[in-house]
């Protein structure tokens, strides 16, 4: 069925819509809520901590309002809520202050500071809540359409019969009590009690990754059977080299490791053992008949990118062209103008390839590639569209793997070629987890730094000792560094946080904006916007940038050297870690400051230790915070409901019985089967 027969839906929602990545039916019906409002009063007493409440209660003082930044502004009032006097703040919502004489019932949803007694609303609504409890949907959704007026639609449509297919097998549905697909479906989006729909989220939580493991499983059977290329050393290229661990491989290898060797020995710095490992790893896969496919992972500075670069150039000297993608443009451009510089003068002709390249220019990379005139093609999803054809693909390699998702083979397949497959990423996990989630793959890890580089000094903070935190950045700005701060959004469409964020931005300005530049950057501005913002940030022609957004992964301000992050608690470890990677990229002493007043022994993990892995471990065993007004996990798998971390005991049933469900001879089930793998196929 098509969105545009839903009542309520038109043209311009449907657009909206497709923003959101919903185009049919089934994508509408598995938009799942990420949280939900439980309408229920809060009870005062037995807060402990800051936190999302909820009450109801009479407006006890007339509200205030103030005016600025000239369409914002700032509504204060007291709240009588029968228990309690409480301060409301409430942005934007100006309009309604004549609605609010003293006496109007009314309800908020908010974020409440127990310090300040103050709750800041991030909904007013009128009336008293219902007596009992109501659980209310909250769906990610984008301007123009909010995620009330998105719950509606969901629910018109429930109205009518819904036609959706069970993916878990009805041995796997028996076995564990599971409600039916549709049912679920129904429940998590019009939930009536927290009970059943605990059950239907589990339910969806199970198929989600019960389907991911038997793709992996699915992989992992038939991974010793796939063959890749095998290459012969062109012997024209190749030079005596040294007898760097040269007894470790086969006397046929020799020559090419012999040009590698020269390589290495020509790099500005001494690889550390597990970048030698790692590239030993990845020559030895290269050089076998099975295809590679494999991970690499370290932490941000670890040295993935040169290991990356020779085993281009090992593929290029057997003869094969290699295509590096890259996550965003601007770590396309960063690669391509580090790679070309290193591996040109080897005689390797690099070009660029992104979404950008004007389609004459593009037609031009196209007819080179086929030619075999460029060998090493750095870019963006670009790389793979359909038109870009090329001649002897022999390695791709896809830089922070967790952005595209599990698997691009299928595409690379139906492209006729085999290449071999090197997957980096930056965010390490547990060697347990990687087992289960690369379960098709291999891995090989970069535990050690480049020697010379100094750890991160870690500082946590609260909120009121920002003081202290304006002192060490003026120590910064001072030595000439430049300087980050990160204020997450709760939600991309959330005012108050986008207005914490100009707060922030205020104080800024009067402590330092006297002599320096502060840039503000966030997902409402443009990309030309964006990027205007993020070149002033590089040239240091702004010196503090505010960015609600996470910063782009892999981003290289070399004279940055300090990170602060506003509700740092908002973020798992392993997210802060990563942001944490933004600084620290020289020999210059970096720091980064955590500022929270929650959750901080879970944060102290990274004022102990700089290791990754280590943070990742930890990350793990920690579970996130409450399920409820929780934030969305910056994911590692993008799954609708399930999260690997908080549903791992569910993760590894999905193993289990993935793995004897291919065993089973089934006809009834061969339709699963099928998906798995034309997923595999075509994904
Ligand atoms: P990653 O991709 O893992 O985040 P990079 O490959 O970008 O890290 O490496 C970060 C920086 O460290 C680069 O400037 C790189 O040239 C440098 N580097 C890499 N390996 C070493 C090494 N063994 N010793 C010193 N510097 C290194
Ligand atoms: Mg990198």
């Amino acid at each position: 069925m098509d969105i545009l027969e839903l009542k309520g839906v038109g043209p311009k929602v449907a657009k909206i819509l497709n923003k959101i990545g919903i185009y049919n039916d089934e994508e509408l019906l598995s938009h799942y809520p990420f949280r939900y409002n439980v309408l229920k009063k809060v009870n005062f007493n037995s807060l402990e901590e800051d936190s999302y409440i909820v009450t109801d209660g009479m407006v006890e003082t007339l509200p205030y309002v103030v005016h600025f930044r000239g369409k914002m502004d700032k509504m204060s009032f007291k709240l009588n809520t029968g228990d309690k006097i409480i301060n409301i703040i409430i942005f934007n919502r100006g309009f309604y202050k004549s609605k609010l004489p003293i006496g109007t019932n009314i309800t908020i949803i908010g974020k409440y500071d127990i310090k300040h007694n103050t709750c800041v609303a991030s909904e007013l609504r009128f009336g008293a809540l219902p007596p009992n409890p109501v659980i209310e949907p909250v769906y990610h959704t984008t301007f123009g359409l909010s995620s009330k007026e998105l719950s509606k639609i969901i629910s018109q449509r429930l109205e009518n019969d819904i036609n959706v297919t069970d993916y878990v097998p009805d041995y796997l549905n028996e076995k564990y009590n599971f409600l039916d697909k549709e049912t679920s479906i129904r429940v998590v989006h019009e939930p009536k009690d927290i009970e059943s729909l605990k059950q239907a989220r589990r339910k969806l939580k199970y198929e989600e990754l019960f389907m991911f493991m038997l793709k992996m499983s699915y992989l992992k059977s038939n991974k010793g059977s796939e063959l890749g290329l095998s290459r012969s050393v062109d012997y024209n290229k190749v030079s005596i080299g040294r007898n760097f661990l040269l007894n470790r491989i086969a006397e046929t290898k020799k020559k090419i490791y012999n040009k590698v060797l020269d390589f290495i020995n020509e790099l500005p710095f001494k690889l550390t053992e597990d970048q030698l490992k790692a590239i030993e790893d990845i020559y030895n896969d290269l050089t076998s008949p099975i295809r590679m496919n494999r991970l690499l992972q370290g932490d941000v500075g670890s040295g993935k990118t040169v290991v990356a670069i020779i085993s281009m150039y090992i593929n290029y000297l057997s003869g094969y062209q290699s295509a590096l993608m890259a996550p965003t443009e601007i770590l396309a451009i960063q690669h391509y103008n580090n790679i070309s510089k290193m591996l040109g003068k080897y005689g390797v002709k690099v070009e660029l390839l992104t979404g950008k390249v004007k389609v004459k220019e593009k037609k031009d990379i196209i007819k080179r590639l086929q030619n075999k005139e460029i060998d090493v093609i750095i870019g963006t999803h670009a790389l793979f569209s359909d038109d870009v054809l090329y001649n002897n693909l022999g390695l791709v390699i896809t830089d922070e793997q967790h952005r595209f998702g599990v698997n691009q083979r299928g595409s690379l397949k139906n492209k006729g070629v085999t290449p071999d497959i090197l997957y980096m990423s930056a965010t390490p996990i547990p060697r347990t987890y990687a087992l289960t989630i690369y379960g098709d793959m291999d891995i090989s890890s970069i535990k050690t730094m480049p020697s010379g580089r100094l750890d991160i000094i870690t500082v946590l903070k609260r909120e009121n000792e920002i003081k202290d935190v304006l002192n060490m950045m003026h120590k910064e700005l001072l030595s000439g560094h430049q300087i980050y701060v990160v204020a997450p959004l709760i939600e991309e469409s959330d005012k108050i946080d986008l207005e914490n964020v100009y707060e922030i931005e205020k104080n800024m300005n009067k402590a330092f904006g006297k002599n320096y530049k502060i840039g503000v950057l966030h997902g409402k501005l443009s990309n030309a916007e964006k990027d205007e913002i993020m070149d002033n940030f590089k040239k240091n022609e702004i010196q503090i940038l505010i960015s609600t957004t996470v910063i782009e992964v892999g981003v290289d301000v070399a004279n940055a050297t300090m990170m602060i992050i506003y509700d740092a608690f908002r973020f798992g470890l392993s997210a802060l870690h990563q942001l944490r990677g933004r600084v620290g990229r020289n020999s210059l002493q970096s720091y980064c400051v955590l500022i929270s007043n929650r959750e901080t022994e879970r944060l102290n993990v990274l004022v102990k230790t700089n290791d990754g892995f280590k943070v990742s471990e930890e990350d793990f065993k920690l579970r996130g915070s409450g399920d409820l007004f929780g934030y969305r996990q910056h994911g590692d798998m993008s799954f609708n409901l399930a999260d690997i971390k908080r549903d791992f005991d569910i993760l590894t049933k999905a193993k289990e019985d993935s793995e004897e469900f291919l065993k089973l001879d089934n006809e009834k089930y061969d339709f699963i089967k099928n998906i798995v793998m034309e997923a595999n196929n075509l994904d």
